[in-house]
């Protein structure tokens, strides 16, 4: 839709109607993602474009800012938000949002299902069952949640409701993260090797970006050893993807649940082809309910900003005080 005069921005991937109507009803959209030739879309209309709302898999950097000369604001959709180069809107002046809180529950609700469905083999046994093969015999018993000890990589906002969830089932529980936090009753540990050492189950639930890229590696598999069990809903670049295939190749880890991978939505054959363990195609938030509600925040944060009211929830590479 066009309307002379309006604030323009601009999508970066597709936004479910609940969200892009209400974007389109209060600014004029330009759908970048659907253009075939990108650069010419923003020779185009690059010039008027003062926001985006950002989502899919166009990386939102240096080089878009550059095709948007008065651009003054982000909103991303999604917690994460390595696919937007943060720290060069901050250095540019601009306004970064994301979509803290409003999935955390669900994120937490998901990790728990994937943790037990790895533990518990609950996709094999469902294929199991449709196979007929239930007729010639039981489905050999599987490993435990009980005595296994937890440790939780990204204790923040996911990482916590996780922890909180996991408290009901009766399982110790450890974290590792860059600070140890004051207010929460679990073991801290500043090395992620110890701790992969003392517990039998990694989930990881830590942010994107450098700081963490392949923090998971082959040696921290080592550590975790032939009853480990590994979970990521985090991001794909915290696990080294190919020390993982041969940890469970090799059966030197029991398992994994994975919700990310390094190179989405391209999952490696041989991660596809290993029976034991359990892929999922980054589902975390994909609810009805919780998609609403992260489409809802980018909607209010653009709006807020337009308004001349600030962004409601900054990044903290784009803090913003209120005047
Ligand atoms: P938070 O910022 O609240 O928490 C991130 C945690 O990661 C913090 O506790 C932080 O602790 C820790 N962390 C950050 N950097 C490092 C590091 N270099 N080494 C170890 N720990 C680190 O984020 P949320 O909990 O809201 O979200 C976490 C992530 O979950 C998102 O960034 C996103 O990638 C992912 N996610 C995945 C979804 C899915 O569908 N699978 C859906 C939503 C989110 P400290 O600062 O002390 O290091």
């Amino acid at each position: 839709m066009t309307r002379p005069n309006a604030t323009e921005i601009i999508m970066t991937g597709p936004l479910m109607a609940y969200a892009a109507d209400q974007l389109k009803a209060r600014f004029t959209v330009h759908e970048l993602w659907k253009a075939e030739d990108k650069a010419a879309f923003l020779r185009d209309v690059g010039e008027r474009v003062r926001g985006i709302a950002g989502g899919g898999h166009i990386r939102i950097d240096g080089a878009l800012f550059d095709a948007l000369p008065k651009l003054e604001m982000i909103a991303n959709f999604g917690v994460g938000y390595d696919n937007v180069d943060a720290a060069e809107a901050g250095k540019r002046g601009l306004v970064v949002s994301n979509t803290p809180d409003v999935l955390s529950d669900e994120v937490a609700d998901l990790t728990i299902g994937l943790l037990l469905s790895t533990i518990r083999q609950l996709p094999q046994v469902d294929r199991y069952l449709r196979e007929g093969k239930w007729l010639k015999g039981a489905y050999p018993l599987t490993t435990s949640l009980r005595k296994r000890s937890i440790g939780i990589v990204g204790l923040g906002r996911i990482g916590k409701a996780v922890a909180h969830r996991l408290e009901a089932f009766g399982v110790p529980i450890a974290y590792h993260g860059r600070t140890r936090q004051a207010d929460v009753p679990y073991r801290y540990y500043p090395s992620l090797v110890e701790m992969a050492a003392d517990v039998d189950t990694l989930v990881s639930v830590a942010p994107g970006g450098a700081s963490t890229h392949h923090i998971i590696n082959a040696e921290v598999l080592k550590a975790l050893g032939p009853n480990g069990i590994v979970v990521n809903v985090g991001r794909g670049t915290v696990i080294d993807e190919k020390a993982l295939i041969e940890a469970l190749q090799n059966k030197t880890i029991l398992s994994a649940g994975l919700d990310v991978f390094e190179d989405e939505p391209r999952v490696p054959a041989e991660l596809i082809a290993i029976e034991h363990a359990v892929l999922l195609p980054h589902v975390g938030s994909a609810s009805v309910h919780t998609r609403e509600q992260m489409g809802q925040l980018v909607v209010d944060n653009l709006v807020s900003w337009f308004d001349g009211k600030g962004p409601l929830t900054p990044v903290p590479e784009t803090p913003w005080k209120k005047a």
